[in-house]
């Protein structure tokens, strides 16, 4: 709307019209008498007179006229505004979201809008004038109409909300507001919000008459916004708060809890704990069943959880936090035996198998929990140490729970330490491999080697190869077991590089010796995984020249589970390369010998854990017979089979009895840093014993 058109036509200055009409006429009817009376001998004087009578007269009837046109023009333009204006501001009302309203001094409406009335359920702008602006708002609920026809029947709300609370606050005092939001309880519409602006109308005195202001629309502006707000705070996915909303809900009371909490003991109850679960197999699900039903899974385990976060006494805030892994932050104190019980029924909770249509899906996960236990504490530290804590419950063997302690942390400082250490261990060892020429320099992260355990025949007794184990040995922690850091290793990928030379290291040592043994060399899930592992093979075989057909490369069951049908086109190819396969650790994974033919396999490692078993009482007959049954497969699917850690000549003897091939172990040999083995193949290439 122009601000033009707003104001009052301008006033039209004027003559009195009537004063000027009879002096025009009294003038011209003197002058005329006068005419008649004494037309035929006039003095000078009245013939004078006559001429200025007439004179006087003719300009006042072009002054009378031009102001009779002056009137009307103003009078057609005042109407022909107006016009433009109400059909302006009909337009306005109608097309826009916004229209105007007008109240007097007490804030009763004098002007409605046909909007207005229809929004708040009344039937004509007419109905609304009259009613006071504040209480059509205020008594929103069950729509203004409900509460018109009841005549307002006082419901003070004790709890107004602030916006309105402000516009009484302007009304009372005649200043202007604008852009207030208040929240208007329509029955046509669920939530409605109007933006109101109003300034105060005084007359030529200054006295405060009344309101004029505008009401806009922002409906639609507040779901949007109040939809991002909460697609910032939630997963779209489960519908659960996300990753964001926990951590800074933990942040708020962590620093509430600092200004007010001290320190608690392990025992004592502490006001707020943190839950980080991790779905088990949910890779495994995605992969064989797609990821809809992947989604799905997430979705059920987020409806499985809540429920029981609903059931608890201590609720809390139930998140997902990306991918498989769910929190629940609890700000209610807790007594750690407490904790443990929830988490448990949490894990128990998804136990239950999930048949979505034809399908049964076994959910499996593993817990961490961290409580805050005084104001040292961070709620960035509480997230790491249920991290920690969830590390561990994995490490353990799935489907645990583990509560976070001191020990924990130390266990987590450490790992934090072989990474890095082993990181600069490998590099020395890459440096040295590739210049060997050069002098060692020190190794203040200790050094890496190869060492090499021989493998032996059981029937003849000859030596048929070696298997190369890493070693690092620390200047301060001394030898650290392949069995710490390898998973290590792999967790960060480090193992790919490291098995690379590991790889490298063995085929060039063995070179060096005399004879044509066979050297095996473990390759991990991580490595058979990569891409790159065909032709890194190829390449160390071509440097270092060692005859394909010595290598045997040893895989274990559960990196072939993994992903199967790229672990089966991987192996495919490396042995197109002429190398071997071995099969290690075998027994202690879940899959039968008839599906592992479909696999390019040519030795069977049995492990140690059968081995150590034969002989040992009815235990001992069971290990027997799946021992024996195991070598009978292997050798009906062509396979060698190789029974790892003999440490007696017990277990010697059935093996042999059985028809075991290859034996490894203490009672032959050790392994032996690679300066050994020349000696070692010096003294006789037969079994020791
Ligand atoms: P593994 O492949 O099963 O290796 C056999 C392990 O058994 C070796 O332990 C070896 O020293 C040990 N051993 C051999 N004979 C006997 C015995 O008679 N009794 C007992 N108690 N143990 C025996 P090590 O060298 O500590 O290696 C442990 C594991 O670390 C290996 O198990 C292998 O999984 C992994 N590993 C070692 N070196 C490498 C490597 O270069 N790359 C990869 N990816 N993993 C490796
Ligand atoms: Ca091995
Ligand atoms: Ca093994």
């Amino acid at each position: 709307m122009s601000r033009k058109s707003a104001l009052p036509p301008r006033p039209v200055r004027r003559f009195p019209a009537g004063v000027l009409r009879a002096a025009a006429v009294a003038l011209m009817g003197a002058s005329m008498g006068l005419a008649l009376w004494h037309a035929a001998a006039w003095p000078f004087w009245q013939g004078a007179v006559l001429g200025a009578c007439t004179g006087a007269c003719v300009p006042g009837w072009f002054v009378l006229s031009r102001q009779r046109r002056q009137q009307t023009q103003a009078r057609d333009t005042a109407a022909r505004r107006q016009e433009t204006t109400a059909l302006l501001l009909h337009d306005f009302e109608t097309q826009s979201d916004a229209w105007s309203w007008a109240a007097d001094r007490d804030g009763r409406l004098t002007h409605a809008a046909e909007r207005m009335a229809r929004e708040l359920g009344v039937a004509t702008p007419q109905a609304l004038l009259g009613e006071s602006l504040l209480r059509l708002l205020r008594f929103g609920e069950g729509g203004p109409s409900l509460a018109m026809q009841q005549g307002f029947r006082d419901r003070s709300d004790p709890q107004m909300p602030p916006d309105l609370v402000w516009l009484m606050g302007c009304l009372a005092g005649q200043t202007p507001f604008r852009g207030v939001e208040v929240q208007v309880r329509s029955p046509v519409r669920r939530a409605l919000w109007w933006s109101i602006s109003g300034v105060p109308v005084h007359d030529e005195i200054g006295l405060h008459v009344g309101w004029r202001g505008v009401v806009r629309d922002v409906t639609k502006l507040h779901e949007q916004s109040s939809a991002l707000e909460r697609l910032a705070h939630t997963d779209t996915l489960t519908g659960l708060a996300n990753r964001h909303m926990l951590q800074s809900r933990a942040e708020e009371t962590a620093k509430a809890l600092l200004q007010t909490s001290e320190a608690t003991d392990e025992e004592a109850l502490s006001p707020l704990s943190l839950y980080l679960l991790d779905l088990d197999n949910f890779k495994s699900v995605n992969d064989h069943f797609g990821h809809l039903v992947g989604d799905r899974l997430l979705q059920e385990v987020a409806r499985r959880l809540q429920d029981c976060v609903d059931e608890s006494p201590y609720g809390g805030v139930l998140a997902r936090l990306g991918g498989d892994e769910f929190a629940l932050l609890i700000e209610q104190p807790m007594h750690t035996v407490e904790r443990e019980a929830l988490a448990l029924a949490m894990l128990a909770t998804l136990r239950e198998p999930w048949t979505p249509e034809d399908l049964c899906i076994e959910v499996r996960a593993s817990l961490g929990v961290a409580a805050w236990s005084g104001p040292a504490h961070t709620a960035s530290l509480l997230l790491q140490q249920a991290d920690i804590a969830l590390y561990e419950a994995k490490a353990a063997g799935r489907d645990l729970v583990r509560l976070f302690d001191a020990a924990m942390g130390e266990r987590m400082v450490e790992r934090h330490l072989v990474i890095h250490e082993l990181g600069l261990a490998l590099q020395a060892a890459q440096r040295t491999l590739e210049r060997p020429d050069l002098p060692e320099a020190p190794a203040p992260s200790g050094r890496l080697s190869v060492f090499y355990q021989p493998q032996y025949d059981l029937g003849d007794g000859r030596l048929t190869g070696f298997e190369a184990l890493v070693r690092w040995r620390h200047p301060v922690r001394g030898w650290i077991s392949p069995a710490q850091f390898i998973p290590v290793a792999e967790e960060t990928g480090l193992v790919v590089a490291l098995g690379e030379w590991v790889l490298r290291q063995a085929c060039t040592e063995v070179m060096r010796w005399p004879g044509a043994f066979k050297i095996g060399v473990n390759l991990s899930g991580v490595q058979l995984a990569s891409r790159q592992i065909v032709r890194t093979v190829a390449t160390v075989l071509s440097e270092t020249g060692l005859p394909p057909h010595r290598l045997e490369l040893e895989v274990t069951e559960t990196s072939l589970l993994a992903d199967p049908a790229a672990a089966r086109t991987r192996m495919q190819a490396l042995r197109s390369l002429g190398i071997r396969l071995g099969l290690d650790d075998f027994g202690t994974g879940y899959s039968s010998l008839a599906y592992l033919r479909t696999y390019p396999i040519n030795t069977l490692k049995i492990d140690r854990s059968f081995v150590v078993s034969l002989a040992e009482g009815p235990q001992g007959a069971q290990a027997d017979m799946i021992l024996r049954t195991i070598v009978q497969l292997g050798r009906g699917l062509g396979m060698k089979t190789l029974a790892e850690g003999v440490e007696t000549p017990e277990q010697a003897d059935t093996l042999r009895r059985h028809g075991c091939e290859q034996v490894q172990g203490y009672l032959y040999a050790r392994p032996v840093p690679a300066e050994e083995v020349p000696a070692l193949l010096r003294a006789g290439q037969g079994l020791a014993a």
